[in-house]
């Protein structure tokens, strides 16, 4: 093997791993160890679903136009199978027919959809130039348009009105879902192309309502959170906000206590805020008039919390 020209660099990076073991190489027959061939084969192209023609996601399996993955169209109708009380013959267009139906009058690769097909330029000089320089990465199979990137994959490429059915599948399906918009980049760009992809799907994240939710949670500051209590006055945050304004009556100080389950607030102003006076509101505003709190949260520090009990 090390005086063979290796065969790729993926074969000699195994080599180069495997040298320091000093192993010995055997023959073995591919009909022999058909029980490694799933580790050792190289990732498979996306698949199709047979029934419907659209292709399977990688991610979660399913296909790509949200068709439910059993057999519709005539073979499901000879096995009897119904979908929702739908007759699967009714089912939705497969998504590489509808792809296939929306590529002749999609106005951006209509020019290069024609050329590739029929060689046929069209007259205008503008138009005629965007055709040859795009020409070289794109070839047209099965009715179907392909982008080819260079050393990477084929791209499909989709048309405006079905491009949502693929950012949805890649984002917002159920398994593994709502990737960062780099990492949703990565995934359709494995399989899909179109003009401003990335614009497109930075966007679609960006909009992505769960998204935005996670987006907007308060980063918390106890980073070991604490579960929610099942009770009013259960569990009582404390604050002490100020020194602000001196008021008539000579308060500097507001004290303040939430439940944290209700979020119901109390507030007191206080000229200063001991410890002991603290202690006194707790026991005779919250727990006299509520309940016995069982825990106390503070951010001012532990040795405030010590002086109040
Ligand atoms: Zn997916
Ligand atoms: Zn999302």
């Amino acid at each position: 093997m090390e005086k063979n020209k290796l065969a790729n660099e993926r074969v000699g990076k195994w080599a180069r791993a495997l040298q320091e073991y000093a192993p010995k190489f055997f023959y073995k027959d591919g009909k022999a160890h058909a029980d490694a061939d799933s580790l050792s084969r190289m990732p498979l192209p996306t698949e199709h679903s047979v029934d419907t023609r659209a292709p399977f996601c990688r991610h979660c399996n399913l296909p790509i136009d949200g068709s439910i993955p059993i057999r519709s169209g005539l073979g499901a109708s000879i096995a009897g199978v119904e979908v929702g009380g739908v007759s699967p013959l009714a089912a939705a267009v497969p998504f590489l027919d509808k792809v296939k139906a929306a590529l002749p009058s999609d106005p951006f690769i209509s020019d290069l959809f024609r050329y590739l097909q029929e060689r046929t330029l069209p007259v205008e000089t503008s138009r005629c130039k965007n055709v040859m320089v795009q020409e070289d990465s794109f070839d047209v199979r099965d009715g179907l348009l392909y982008r080819y990137e260079k050393g990477g994959a084929e791209q499909l490429y989709v048309p405006p009105a079905l491009r949502d059915t693929v950012l949805t599948m890649h984002h917002d399906h159920p398994i593994g879902g709502h990737p960062a918009v780099k990492r949703l980049f990565q995934r359709l760009l494995a399989e899909f192309w179109w003009p401003c992809l990335r614009k497109d799907a930075r966007e679609w994240v960006y909009k992505c309502r769960p998204c935005q939710e996670r987006r907007n949670q308060p980063k918390s500051r106890n980073p070991q959170t604490l579960p929610v209590p099942s009770q009013p006055f259960q569990r009582v945050g404390i604050d002490v906000v100020g020194p602000v304004p001196m008021s008539r009556r000579g308060n500097r100080f507001m004290f303040v206590i939430m439940c944290a389950l209700t979020r119901w607030p109390e507030v007191f102003a206080l000229p200063e805020v001991p410890a002991w006076k603290v202690a006194k509101i707790l026991f005779e505003e919250i727990i006299c008039r509520y309940r016995f709190i069982e825990t106390l949260v503070s951010d001012r520090g532990t040795n405030f919390l010590v002086e109040i009990m």
